[in-house]
């Protein structure tokens, strides 16, 4: 049989027989290239008892590739460390991280993954090289052990003094500049979400990235880590106990890259899918199919369902040759009193969207919705970084409760997270870009805790005010819908009738935890339709997920002059209505992008790769009733509430300032100041003049030219 200790000749035979010539290519290019990228089918069909030999005994054999990769480099003329990378593990190897027990210890391992969290760089000895102090013999010891440095214990016979470091006969120095050091990291990964039952914690596993590895991954990344589980003994206070943890070393890794490749789809399915984007209702089906147990009789949470039906499919984030992109995911904000189901929606939203999440402002992680720099137990009390919703959910959807609750760290860093969709963090020798490509459907409260009823008179009633966010936030949703709890006794009626029939129509969880009654969405995998309260037909949650999914890496829909004609007359004529009436609210440039990812979204949904004329027309009956709407209740397409031309300058762009400096440490730039103040429809001119007025009344102070403090 195959021995641990034959490997390194079947190596050799390997290499030689099949990439002779990939390996003196790699050693031409060493260091700068390290990794040796080798597929595990092609041992595997090599010879199946060696590729076994690896599965059982990874540690060994891997060891031994890397060193006759090396002997080979040298045997072609390079000084040169490659390191030996397998992909493609089989099948068999594959476990769930919740799987991974006193099994799979020390055998090859490889697990589908989400990473949550990474620790800064450090480096490791790799390979120490020891002095003996007493005659100045070199003693080379490979230290494979990450808590622990192994020193000699004694300086050889042959070669050496051979006397021992046991009872001070002599001492080792460790010659730093001549060890071989490696950098390394712990990635903290999880459990893909999709594959934790619902209510369950996902398992968390610490993992161990060497050399090219470390530094590869960012929180947020779906992976499939290639590795060998092994374990380590937990102390107690100072003493070793019998328990274990495990860890991961990571050997290799492996992204996919198809777009949400987690939901599976055959092509029965696809002709499925197919078969209901023809049908005349299908707008209508998808509306009655968002949260069905909210009653949609009225018709402002019709309009409502709709545009999230818009929010599950997005429109189409692009790229350009300048390096910049635009979004196309649709962001939705629900103002509004308590009990009008906002969490419901929420909730249900983040359950059915592919990727998506639910999850509260005020946040249950250190990393809160966007990601952060963390001092915890994980890496012994120094900084690393962690994933926050919004890095989890990304190319899905994220749906935030309690918006206004959140941080102010999340505050300051929300308005990049989710223009420009990414994340930089830059601190405690962490630097990272994670990306945040998710649409976010937000919920929000008034301040007070329930909308009071507005006073003409007096614009602190108005009810944007009457909402703890700030204007530039408010302006990064496409979309913002206000629901107040107003009485009207037949519309309570019918809300009424329709939550009780729903509650009629669930099951009683007791009965299903005692196994008298089977759990109801089981009952509805692989099926289609459903039946709501009213006996109308509506998709299952499952179906809806593998719709927007194939709609989503499918259709990336294109517009034509026409769209675009009717996109920019509206845009235009809206503009010039807002400055004919002094009353008016203003509307910027922004608001015909959102229109534009509204088309591609519905064109999406009928599972075209064009915009036509109608989802144009579509969109901008979308944008006006929303804006038509919120103005009703007073708050303006602008999120500034007040007219602009009655707007004071001053106190707007003072608001602006101070807005700035909460978020952004205390002080900001001219420019920054700009961004804002531009898109409520100040020039720069203006708001030069007023940072001057201000700094000379003493409102402001200004360190250095174009820098602006509170005084
Ligand atoms: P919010 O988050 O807005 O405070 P919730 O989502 O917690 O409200 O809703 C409270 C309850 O009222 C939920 O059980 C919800 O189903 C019910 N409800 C409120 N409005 C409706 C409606 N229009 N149709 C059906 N149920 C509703
Ligand atoms: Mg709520």
């Amino acid at each position: 049989m195959l021995q641990v200790h034959d490997s390194a000749a079947r190596w050799r035979s390997f290499f030689e027989e099949t990439c002779a010539n990939e390996i003196s290519t790699l050693a031409a290019s060493w260091p700068r290239q390290i990794a040796f990228t080798q597929d595990f089918a092609q041992i595997q069909s090599w010879d199946v008892p060696f590729a076994e030999l690896i599965l059982n005994h990874p540690r060994a054999t891997i060891r031994n590739a890397d060193t006759v990769l090396a002997t080979l480099c040298r045997e072609s003329g390079y000084e040169a460390n490659p390191r030996i990378r397998i992909t493609g593990l089989p099948p068999d190897a594959l476990h769930k991280l919740r799987e991974i027990s006193s099994e799979e210890v020390e055998t090859f391992t490889t697990s589908e993954v989400i990473v949550t969290k990474v620790s800064e760089l450090k480096p490791r000895i790799y390979n120490a090289i020891f002095t003996c102090t007493t005659c100045g013999n070199t003693i080379e010891i490979s230290q494979p052990n990450e808590l622990e440095l192994i020193e000699p214990l004694e300086c050889p016979e042959t070669g050496g003094c051979g006397r021992r470091r046991a009872g001070g006969q002599t001492r080792f120095d460790l010659r730093w500049e001549d060890s071989v050091m490696i950098d390394n990291q712990w990635i903290e990964v999880q459990e893909l979400p999709e594959n934790v039952k619902p209510g369950s914690q996902p398992v968390r596993l610490s993992v161990l990235a060497e050399a090219e590895l470390a530094g590869k991954h960012v929180p947020g990344e779906r992976i499939r880590i290639n590795g060998i589980p092994y374990v380590r003994t937990l102390k107690r206070g100072g003493a070793k106990t019998p328990m274990f943890d495990i860890y991961i070393s990571l050997h290799s890794s492996e992204r996919k890259n198809i777009p949400l490749e987690e939901i599976e789809i055959t092509p029965s399915e696809i002709e499925e899918i197919e078969k209901v984007a023809d049908r005349d209702d299908l707008v209508e089906l998808f509306v009655r199919s968002i949260a069905p147990s909210i009653i949609v009789g009225e018709e402002k949470m019709n309009w409502i369902k709709k545009s999230l039906v818009l929010q599950l499919l997005g429109g189409v984030a692009r790229k350009f040759d300048d390096g910049t992109r635009t979004r196309g995911d649709i962001h939705i904000l629900l103002l509004g009193d308590p009990g009008v189901a906002k969490s419901q929606i929420l909730s249900f939203m983040g359950r059915i969207s592919p990727r998506g999440r639910f999850t509260t402002g005020g946040g249950t992680s250190a990393a809160g919705l966007t990601a952060a720099a963390v001092r915890d137990a994980f890496n012994d009390g120094r900084f690393s970084l962690e994933a926050g919703a919004l890095v989890l959910a990304d190319l899905g959807l994220c749906a935030v409760d309690e918006f206004d609750k959140m941080t102010p760290d999340d505050r300051g860093a929300m308005h990049e997270a989710m223009e420009q969709q990414r994340i930089n963090i830059n601190k405690g020798g962490i630097s990272a870009t994670m990306p945040t490509r998710c649409a976010v459907l937000a919920a929000a409260n008034p301040r007070d805790g329930r909308f009071k009823d507005v006073d003409w008179g007096d614009p602190s009633t108005y009810l944007h005010k009457q909402i703890d966010l700030p204007p530039p936030l408010i302006s990064r949703f496409d979309m913002v819908w206000m629901i107040q709890d107003s009485v009207d006794k037949g519309r309570d009626r019918r809300i009424g009738e329709h939550i009780i029939r729903v509650k009629r129509k669930g099951v009683p969880e007791h009965l299903i935890e005692s196994g008298h009654s089977v759990e109801p969405d089981a009952l509805l995998k692989d099926q289609i339709f459903t039946t709501d309260v009213d006996g109308n037909d509506v998709l299952t949650a499952d179906f809806l997920q593998k719709y927007v999914a194939h709609a989503k890496r499918t259709y990336h829909p294109t517009s034509d002059d026409k769209v675009m004609t009717i996109l920019v007359d509206h845009y235009t004529e809206k503009r010039q209505k807002m400055d004919d009436d002094v009353n008016s609210v203003s509307l910027t440039a922004r608001s015909i992008e959102a229109t534009l990812r509204m088309a591609e979204a519905r064109a999406r949904l009928y599972l075209r790769e064009y915009v036509t004329e109608d989802d144009a027309k579509q969109a901008i009956a979308m944008d006006g009733i929303w804006r038509h709407l919120a103005n009703d209740s007073n708050i303006n397409s602008d999120h500034t509430g007040v007219p602009k031309r009655a707007q004071s300058a001053e106190r707007t762009i003072m608001a602006i300032v101070r807005n700035l400096c909460r978020e952004l440490d205390g002080e900001c730039t001219t420019p920054e100041v700009y961004n804002v103040g531009l898109e409520q429809g100040f020039d720069e001119e203006t708001i030069d003049r007023v940072l001057n007025n201000m700094r000379n009344r003493g409102d402001l102070y200004s360190p250095r030219i174009g820098l602006w403090r509170l005084n």
